[in-house]
């Protein structure tokens, strides 16, 4: 086995358990070093500090696969694994919920893999050097643990390039439609495995979805960002008086509406439009439209850190608009999935834009990704989803105004 020997004094995350080593951290690396091949990481002093997976391609030079000398990396260490993930989050699948994350990366100690379940077909996504040479053992391995016996890959995602792959897509094991009804929280969604986005469905926000359904009684609520109408369905099964459900996708739009019929929420309350969110909010608010809930949901709006300011601006502009959008009393459910925006900064932002907007918010709430999205205390890196229920309006009665 080949070695990555340390500069002095960058063992340190690796002695805190964080899973990746950075190329400026090696100090000399010892016999050959091929893409994906399991490597020895040692200490200046010789000191065994992980077992890690090459990338010699990438910044992040390896991603460690376990902490433990005695630990080989084979076949039965990836069953295992992967038997760990699946098995804790049994208790997330009932008849209300057929779908849900079973392997979340780094945080369950395996970089560079992405495993959704859906019904009985499985969608991966390999995204580091390092799955890439195990993904047939992992693919054996996938099926003996979950019983399923379909798998669809979807490696067909921009950060492979880094990592020196080629995109991938298509059936891996067992044939099978592509298209798929799920439950969740006993509402139907089709999911679209091979044409969808990610892996076909959002299930980050799963329990976010219910927050919203419990806020959404009698409210006019618009969606930004709806894709397949996640939000849009939980709010008109929670009893909306409206929902205007905004994509900028087309196929989204279309299975959204799908949707709807599906779970006989097609009653004329629901709108679902093809449109530019960034260019919708500032018609809406030329219409003088007013309404008590808006979700904002982007897309990854700074894919890395080197994007963040454009990012803020993009998250200010479309919060500053949505704040003018809401009646008093009103509630902004606003999300961001960037690792790069950190909630503070988030925080920030959406404050920022309330002072612009002149409205005065309070945080009613603050929201996470679901159970089976979970984040490494070691790995922060992996905290990317947060949101924030803001009420906007007045904090007090404005002197000599009565209170009810
Ligand atoms: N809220 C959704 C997930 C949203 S993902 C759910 O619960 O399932 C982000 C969505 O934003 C994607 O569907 C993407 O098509 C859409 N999108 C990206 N850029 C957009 C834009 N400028 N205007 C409108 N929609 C956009």
């Amino acid at each position: 086995m080949s070695t990555y020997v340390l500069s002095p004094g960058r063992e340190k995350s690796l002695l805190h358990r964080h899973p990746w080593v950075f190329s400026g951290a090696i100090a000399t690396v010892k016999g050959e070093v091929s893409p994906g091949a399991t490597v020895e990481v040692m200490a200046e002093d010789g000191r065994f500090l992980a077992r890690a997976a090459a990338s010699p391609a990438s910044q992040i030079r390896a991603r460690v696969w376990s902490f433990d000398q005695a630990e080989k990396i084979d076949a039965a260490f990836f069953e295992r694994r992967l038997a760990a993930a699946v098995a804790w989050r049994a208790p997330l699948f009932s008849e209300g919920n057929t779908a849900a994350r079973l392997v979340h990366a780094e945080s369950d100690g395996l970089p560079g893999l992405i495993v959704d379940r859906y019904n009985d077909t499985l969608v991966v996504q390999i995204l580091s050097a390092g799955a890439e040479v195990w993904r047939e053992t992992i693919f054996d391995a996938l099926v003996r643990v979950t019983g399923c016996t379909r798998i669809f890959e979807r490696s067909d995602v921009e950060v492979r390039a880094l990592e020196g792959l080629p995109a991938r897509s298509g059936p891996v094991r067992g044939k099978g439609p592509t298209e798929l009804t799920i439950a969740e929280h006993g509402l139907q969604y089709v999911v679209d495995v091979a044409a969808g986005q990610k892996t076909g469905f959002y299930l980050d926000q799963r329990d976010n979805r219910r927050r919203i359904e419990a806020l959404s009684t009698g409210r006019d609520v618009l969606n930004c960002f709806g894709y397949t109408g996640g939000f849009a369905l939980s709010a008109l099964r929670g009893g909306a008086r409206s929902v205007l459900s905004v994509d900028s996708s087309g196929d989204a739009v279309r299975i959204a509406q799908r949707n709807a019929a599906l779970n006989g929420l097609d009653d004329g309350r629901g709108q679902w439009l093809e449109a530019d969110v960034f260019k919708h909010l500032r018609l809406l608010r030329d219409q003088a439209r007013q309404f008590d809930l808006i979700v904002l949901d982007p897309p990854k709006l700074a894919p890395t850190i080197q994007h963040v300011d454009r990012a803020a601006r993009a998250y200010k502009d479309i919060n500053l608009l949505a704040f003018k959008l809401l009646r008093a009393g009103g509630l902004l459910a606003s999300f961001s999935c960037s690792g790069g925006v950190g909630i503070e900064l988030f925080q920030k932002i959406v404050a920022g834009a309330a002072v612009d907007a002149r409205v005065d918010g309070q945080i009613i709430e603050r929201l996470g990704p679901s159970a089976d999205h979970p984040i490494l205390l070691s790995f922060p890196e992996g905290d990317y989803l947060k949101g924030l229920i803001v009420r906007v309006g007045a904090v007090a009665a404005k002197a000599g105004e009565k209170t009810v």
